[in-house]
């Protein structure tokens, strides 16, 4: 038996684009030897009762996360608040001004697919979300279901991305107010995956020196899809802003493209853990 404390801090479940219902999420965890999970749903803190239910039956501990889209220099930036208070009001009113920009997105998806002569994207999609915050993951699924594309990876190069159909831009809040209503909830803001933005170093570094002076104290050093040069480029742009490293699967499915839950590098050594910011 191993000792090594298993940390995951990025993970889905139904109440967003995950396979799993919160309980099956912290069942798989203990599977998988985490000790510590983060729920982290976009725009959404809907799955987290649940959860701390379900980690409170397990000897596991569930930190109450979210992972917040916003808009910073005409781009998305996905900003996860770890710890946060579930019953703050501000994060609560948040949640409902973001789950009515993707209701109208996901229309206007809709509208956009059906111009190319694929219909009823919208409807179908909805029904694939269920109580789950719509995404552009739940169109994946129905394109790849009804044989528009051979996986989700040929989605997200064909679909739903600028340029080509079904891809609508969307006015997320921006960076500051939603680190602010991070820590106004007690929680602690980290900038997701940030390799996944494709941006040049230059405007990354940009990124992380705004996000720290807005408050934001964490990057997510180690990510689902990282190799070790990546973890590295990330531990030094940790290290030269002061900032925390986090570590997150960004877990959805069995078929994920990136990590299964809980299976990643540890956090690499000389960063201050994000966990022992609270
Ligand atoms: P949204 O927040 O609605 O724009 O949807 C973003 C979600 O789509 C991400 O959280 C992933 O679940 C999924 N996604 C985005 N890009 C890809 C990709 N290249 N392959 C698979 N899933 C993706
Ligand atoms: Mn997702
Ligand atoms: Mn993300
Ligand atoms: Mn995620």
């Amino acid at each position: 038996m191993s000792h090594q404390t298993i940390i995951d801090l990025h993970a889905h479940s139904t109440a967003s684009d995950g396979e799993l219902t919160p309980t099956e999420l912290v069942v798989k965890a203990v599977d998988n030897s985490v000790n510590i999970l983060a729920l982290t749903d976009h725009d959404t803190v809907s799955g987290l009762a649940e959860a701390q239910t379900a980690a409170s039956r397990h000897n596991i501990t569930l930190i109450n996360g979210i992972e917040f889209s916003t808009r910073w220099d005409n781009k998305t930036i996905h900003i996860v608040g770890l710890n946060i208070d579930a019953e703050n009001n501000t994060i609560f009113d948040a949640t409902i001004h973001l789950n009515k920009l993707r209701e109208e997105r996901a229309i206007k998806i809709g509208e956009k697919l059906e111009k190319v002569g694929i219909e009823n994207a919208y409807e179908n999609t909805k029904i694939i979300a269920g109580d789950g915050t719509v995404t552009r993951q739940h169109f994946s699924q129905f394109l790849v279901n009804n044989g528009h594309a051979k996986s989700q990876a040929d989605v997200f190069k064909r679909f739903l991305v600028n340029n080509k159909p079904g891809y609508v831009s969307v006015n997320w809040p921006s960076l500051d107010e939603t680190i602010n209503n991070i820590t106004n909830a007690g929680g602690v803001a980290v900038i997701a995956h940030p390799l996944r933005y494709k941006m040049t170093a230059t405007k990354l570094r940009k990124l992380i020196s705004e996000f720290k002076d807005s408050g934001g104290k964490a990057i997510e050093v180690v990510t689902g899809n990282n190799n070790q040069n990546e973890i590295t480029t990330m531990t030094n742009y940790a290290k030269r802003y002061d900032m925390a490293g986090s570590v997150g699967s960004d877990y959805h499915n069995a078929n994920t493209p990136w990590a299964q839950l809980g299976k990643l590098s540890g956090l690499p050594q000389g960063l201050t853990p994000v966990w022992e910011l609270w």
